[in-house]
């Protein structure tokens, strides 16, 4: 009977490891890395340990961080995302492990008897998937990470979810708590007034692997009259991405810098970049400008600001509040608070409402529901177990 067991993940968010067994099939599914270090000795078991195959749902780091690590049996992620993660690791100088395999949305595939289906949901990392495993006539859906509120139409998702499954695993980050689900529209909207509210620069600190983000930023930055800077790293990650989505070459007003001088690879990659800007032609051009941000990046704004005064600018913060209190994040803040920049909070969840988690067990009817990515675990049977 296929079966699963919660390594680590019930009663904190993220570091997911779930094994699903079937005979002598054994899945693991999800590689997560440890956020706070702890869990060493769980993780090197794990390493250790013999799988049919590791399947992973998305790129974050605390579901994928160690699959470079597990060098032993296939490992498969999305199509999508594999190529993000290699670009990333090229970045970083790294090989992308030739035993790291791509799954693409409804393409269902086979790992000793279990079969897996991958459905594209919406979430703060491109190219994520819920996951449903199948053998002997039973069946475990288990979400990843999803939100409801995102751009990708969740009625499409709903409908080519199967309408019973025997056990659902689902996130519940959100549960117990007041998060805030502003869709991506409406967030766009209020960085649209923010951004026609003001003349100067207006910076936005965002994760460069959240794209649906730097979608919303790029179209608020278009209706606003403004131009996009977008740094080294982010154009690479944008140009993996590649179809519709903004950067540098493919969009006029999409336009490279680099946050400081590059060599090597890194410089072969921006200067093979034709739409590109130095410090010179970005202090001399217009001030109606966007800029994608890093809390690593406050040497290059405070050159920026010797060069043409930007006090008065607006920096908006698009990251989880609970960065703010990270020692590296809350240095670059301050230092963009003493150059006289602006900090306004514009954030969404990249997880789902509890309302949503209700919506999608209505949708699947579960005989159990285990709840996991949380810290208010629960298991349910529908026998009441
Ligand atoms: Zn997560
Ligand atoms: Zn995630």
């Amino acid at each position: 009977m296929i079966n699963y067991s919660i390594l680590r993940g019930k009663d904190k968010i993220g570091e997911n490891l779930i094994e699903i067994s079937y005979g002598e099939t054994r899945i693991l599914v999800e590689l997560g890395k440890s956020l706070d270090g702890s869990g060493e000795d769980l993780e090197k078991e794990i390493l250790q340990k013999r799988y049919s195959a590791v399947v992973v749902s998305h790129y974050h780091e605390d579901h994928a961080g160690l699959i470079k690590y597990k060098r032993d049996c296939p490992v498969y992620i999305g199509n999508g995302a594999y190529r993000i993660v290699k670009t990333a690791a090229e970045y970083r100088g790294e090989i992308t492990p030739e035993n790291i395999l791509t799954y693409r949305n409804g393409r269902s595939f086979e790992v000793g008897g279990i079969k897996i289906t991958p459905y594209l949901c919406d979430h703060s990392a491109y190219d994520s998937y819920m996951l449903l495993f199948e053998a002997g006539g039973r069946s475990i859906l288990y979400t990843g990470d999803f939100r409801f509120h995102g751009r990708k139409d969740k009625e499409k998702l709903l409908a080519a979810l199967p309408e019973r499954v025997d056990v659902l695993i689902h996130e519940g980050t959100n549960i117990g708590k007041n998060a805030c689900t502003l869709t991506e529209s409406e967030l766009e909207n209020k960085a649209v007034e923010i951004m026609q509210a003001t003349d100067k620069p207006v910076f936005v600190l965002q994760s460069a692997a959240n794209i649906d983000r730097l979608v919303s930023v790029y179209r608020a930055s278009k209706r606003s009259g403004r131009i996009m800077y977008m740094d080294n790293y982010t154009s690479l990650i944008a140009e993996a991405a590649g179809g519709k989505i903004p950067r540098p070459d493919k969009f006029d007003d999409v336009i490279a810098f680099t946050p400081r001088a590059v060599r090597g690879k890194r410089g072969e990659a921006f200067l093979k970049i034709k739409n590109k800007r130095g410090l010179n032609g970005i202090t001399k051009g217009t001030k109606r400008y966007t800029m994608l941000v890093r809390a690593s990046m406050a040497d290059y704004i405070k050159k920026l600001d010797s060069a043409a005064h930007i006090c008065g600018a607006t920096l908006i913060y698009s990251i989880w509040k609970g960065y703010k209190n990270d020692k590296y994040t809350a240095e670059f803040l301050s230092a963009m608070a003493e150059l006289g920049i602006n900090i306004v909070d514009l954030h969404t969840s990249g997880h789902a409402a509890a309302e949503d988690i209700e919506l999608l067990k209505r949708t699947v009817c579960a005989e159990e529901i285990v709840c996991v990515h949380t810290e208010f675990c629960y298991n349910v049977k529908k026998d009441g177990v």
